[in-house]
C-alpha cells in the first residue's frame, strides 16, 4: 500500500539486518513507510538488506545500540539482539548489554521524540515453564545464573525498563513476547533447530536431536509474526502488552525432524546428542490475548512454511525483492 505524505511514517528498526528485522523492513517499505535500519551486523548480514539499498525510502546505519543514537523518527521497533542460543552465548556480557543498555538508549530516544516504541521480547522470559501453555500472566521459571540467563534475564530487564518508562514518563510502549519463528534468511550457522535440521537434511548429514527429542516447541512462520508485530504497533494507545505472538501448534523436536525429512525427501538418519543445559521441556503460547486485541492469529501451517524455508536453504539464494504484486503469505488485514 502506497501511503500519502501524511500517513507515511519514518520508522526505526533496530536489528533490521537480521532475520526478523529484514522481513519487517520489507513489510514496512511495502506499506509505504520510510525505514531507518540500525544494526551492528553482529549476527545480521548486509545480504539480508542488499535488495533495499536502491530504495530511496531505506537508510542503513551501522550502529551498536549499547551506544546512544540520535535520529528523528516517528516509531521504533527494537529488535536488536542475537536470538539463537549459540550466538547469544558467544559473548554473554554483550548480550545483556544489548538488551539492557540498548533498551535504555532506545527508550531515551523514544522519550525525546515522544514516539511509540515496540520491544521484541521473547518466550524465554517464561524460562522452563511450570505452566502450559504459557499465558502473559505467568511470571516464568528462569535460572538467573545459567548459560541462557544473559538472554532470558536481559530480555526480562528490558521489559521492566519498558514498563517503568511507560509508568514514569508516559511513554507509549508495546511489548511482544515472540515464540520460536522460522523462515527464509535464518542464519545458516546460528544453530537453531529449524535451520539445523533443514541444512542437515539437504546435505544428507545426520539430523541432530538433542536429548530424546520429546521436548516441544511451537513454530511460527516469519510472515505471520511480522504481521503480528505491525498490528501490535498499530493497536490502541492504551494497549501495552505484553502479548504472546507465536503459533499455537505444538510439535516435539522429533516430529519436526520427521516433517523436515518428509518435505526435503532426505534419507538422513536421526542421531541423539546431549540436551543443552536449561533447555526448556515444553513451550506453546496461549494466543487468546493477541486474537482478542489485535485480531491476529497465525495462518501458515508448519508444513506450508517449511517449503519456502527449505527452498531458501536449497538455493541459499540472496534475498530477492518481493515483487510489487506478490502477496505476503499472510493477507494483511485479513482476519
Ligand atoms: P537475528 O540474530 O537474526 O537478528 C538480530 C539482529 O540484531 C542482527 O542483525 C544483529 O546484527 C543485530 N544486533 C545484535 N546486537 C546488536 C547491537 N548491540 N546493536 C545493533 N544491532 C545489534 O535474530 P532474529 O531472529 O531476527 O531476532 C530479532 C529479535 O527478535 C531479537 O530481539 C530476538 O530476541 C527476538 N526474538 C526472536 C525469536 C525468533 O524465533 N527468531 C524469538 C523470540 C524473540
Ligand atoms: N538517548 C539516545 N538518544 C536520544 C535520547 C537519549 O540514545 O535521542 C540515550 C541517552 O544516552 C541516555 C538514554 O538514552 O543515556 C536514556 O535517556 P533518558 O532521557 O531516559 O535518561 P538520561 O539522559 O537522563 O540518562
Ligand atoms: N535442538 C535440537 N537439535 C538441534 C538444534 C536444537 O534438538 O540441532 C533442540 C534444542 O535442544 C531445543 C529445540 O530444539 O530443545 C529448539 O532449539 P532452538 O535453539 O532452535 O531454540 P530455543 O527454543 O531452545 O531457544
Amino acid at each position: 500500500m502506497r501511503r500519502s505524505y501524511d500517513s507515511c511514517k519514518r520508522v526505526l528498526v533496530t536489528g533490521g539486518g537480521g532475520f526478523l528485522g529484514s522481513h519487517l523492513i520489507d513489510r514496512l517499505l511495502s506499506d509505504g513507510h520510510e525505514v531507518v535500519c540500525a544494526d551492528n551486523l553482529f549476527t545480521g548480514t548486509k545480504r539480508n538488506i542488499e535488495h533495499l539499498h536502491a530504495n530511496p525510502r531505506f537508510e542503513f546505519l551501522r550502529h551498536d545500540i549499547t551506544f546512544p543514537l540520535y535520529v528523528e523518527v516517528d516509531e521504533i521497533y527494537n529488535l536488536a539482539c542475537p536470538a539463537s542460543p549459540v550466538q547469544y552465548q558467544h559473548d554473554p556480557v554483550q548480550t545483556t548489554k544489548t538488551s539492557v543498555h540498548g533498551a535504555i538508549n532506545m527508550l531515551g530516544l523514544a522519550k525525546r521524540l515522544n514516539c511509540r516504541i515496540l520491544q521484541a521480547s521473547t518466550s524465554e522470559v517464561y524460562g522452563d515453564p511450570a505452566i502450559h501453555p504459557q499465558t502473559e500472566q505467568y511470571w516464568g521459571n528462569v535460572n538467573p545464573i545459567g548459560p541462557r540467563s544473559c538472554y532470558d534475564e536481559g530480555k526480562r530487564c528490558a521489559e521492566t525498563l519498558f514498563f517503568d518508562y511507560h509508568r514514569q514518563c508516559g511513554l507509549e510502549i508495546k511489548v511482544a513476547r515472540i515464540f520460536n519463528t522460522y523462515g527464509p534468511r535464518m542464519h545458516r550457522a546460528d544453530g537453531r533447530v529449524v535451520s539445523n535440521f533443514i541444512i542437515q537434511a539437504l546435505s544428507g548429514e545426520p539430523i541432530t536431536l538433542y536429548g530424546d527429542g520429546s521436548q516441544t516447541r511451537s513454530f511460527c512462520y516469519v510472515d505471520d509474526l511480522v504481521d503480528g508485530l505491525v498490528r501490535l504497533m498499530e493497536s490502541r494507545a492504551s494497549f501495552t502488552g505484553p502479548v504472546n505472538l507465536g503459533n499455537d501448534g505444538e510439535f516435539t523436536i522429533r516430529e519436526l525432524a520427521e516433517l523436515v525429512l518428509a518435505e526435503t525427501g532426505s534419507s538422513s538418519e536421526l542421531v541423539h546428542l546431549p540436551l543443552p543445559r536449561d533447555d526448556p521441556r515444553q513451550r506453546r503460547p496461549n494466543i487468546s490475548l493477541a486474537k482478542a486485541e489485535l485480531g491476529w492469529q497465525p495462518r501458515i501451517r508448519l508444513q506450508d512454511g517449511l517449503k519456502p524455508t527449505i527452498a531458501f536453504f536449497r538455493g541459499d539464494q540472496a534475498p530477492r525483492r518481493r515483487r510489487q504484486d506478490e502477496p505476503y503469505l499472510v493477507a494483511v488485514g485479513d482476519n
